[in-house]
């Protein structure tokens, strides 16, 4: 891992909804390499931030940098400023999201809803990205399904489909966003699965999770947040032995 060739770096970043103060001065840097956990009780902001990170939302202050590009950039007073809006999409072509609730396209086969935005987002060739598609449903364990509907898939068959989607688009980091909340066991474990392969082959990812197996045996560092803040961010072996945080130990109790 490499510390100086940050994939994310974030600095101070605050965002309200209204009067809701939701983020409140987020500071995190993920390396090339490093599967980072972020874990916290419900309402404490790791859905935002990751939303930050991939422009679903915007910040007001602070400062994001995604693979070396600037997203946001902190003027004088603190405040964030956007570069062009091709600009952002450039840099957001960076990051994929995998969300809890898988978000395929329904009225897509599986090999359509891989194929899709790479072809008209980033307009390279069908001849080219159909093979790159196969090969990452041949990554997922999926190449069987790949002219099967979505509606025909279990809920761990989509997820892996919504992971190869995001990979099609060759990310240089991943953004999961509780990728196992809406599954049943079995189904969680062959999502894992494909997630620590993904881990071994060296992706970056960003990783929201209440598994905490994943975390524990797959991390590199956990972040812990409460209240839109970062209140603990060490190695994952340091924090499952002994979570310093007052809430982080209530937090792992809570969950055992
Ligand atoms: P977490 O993912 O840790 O559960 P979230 O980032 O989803 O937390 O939410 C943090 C806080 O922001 C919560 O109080 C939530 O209700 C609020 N929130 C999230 N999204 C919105 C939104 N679009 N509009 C208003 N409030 C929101
Ligand atoms: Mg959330």
């Amino acid at each position: 891992m490499d510390t100086l060739d940050p994939m994310v770096r974030t600095t101070e970043v605050h965002k309200h909804f209204g009067a809701l103060h939701v983020l409140r001065g987020v500071s995190l840097t993920v390396a090339r390499g490093e599967v980072v956990a972020v874990l916290g009780p419900s309402g404490s902001g790791k859905s935002t931030l990751l939303r930050c990170l991939n422009h679903l939302e915007t910040i007001e202050r602070g400062h994001i940098e995604i693979a070396g590009k600037t997203l946001a950039r902190a003027d004088a007073t603190g405040v964030a400023r956007y570069p062009s809006e091709s600009e952002v999409r450039r840099i957001c072509q960076h990051t994929g999201m995998v969300f809890q609730h898988f978000n395929l396209f329904p009225h897509l086969t599986v090999l359509q809803n891989l194929i899709e935005a790479p072809m008209t987002v980033r307009r390279r060739p069908r001849a080219e990205v159909v093979p790159l598609a196969e090969a990452l449903l041949a990554q997922v364990g999926l190449a069987d399904k790949r002219d099967a509907w979505p509606g025909r898939l279990s809920g761990g068959q989509k997820q892996r489909v919504a992971i190869a989607r995001a990979l099609a688009m060759q990310p240089d980091i991943l953004l999961f966003d509780e990728p196992t909340s809406a599954l049943d066991p079995e189904l969680t474990a062959e999502v894992l699965r494909t997630m620590r392969q993904l881990a071994e082959q060296r992706m970056t990812m960003l990783v929201v999770t209440h598994e905490m197996a994943f975390a524990r045996e797959v991390a590199h560092r956990v972040v812990f947040m409460d209240q839109g803040r970062i209140v603990e961010d060490r190695p994952a072996t340091e924090f499952f032995a002994a979570p310093r945080h007052e809430r982080a130990r209530a937090f792992l109790a809570s969950l055992a």
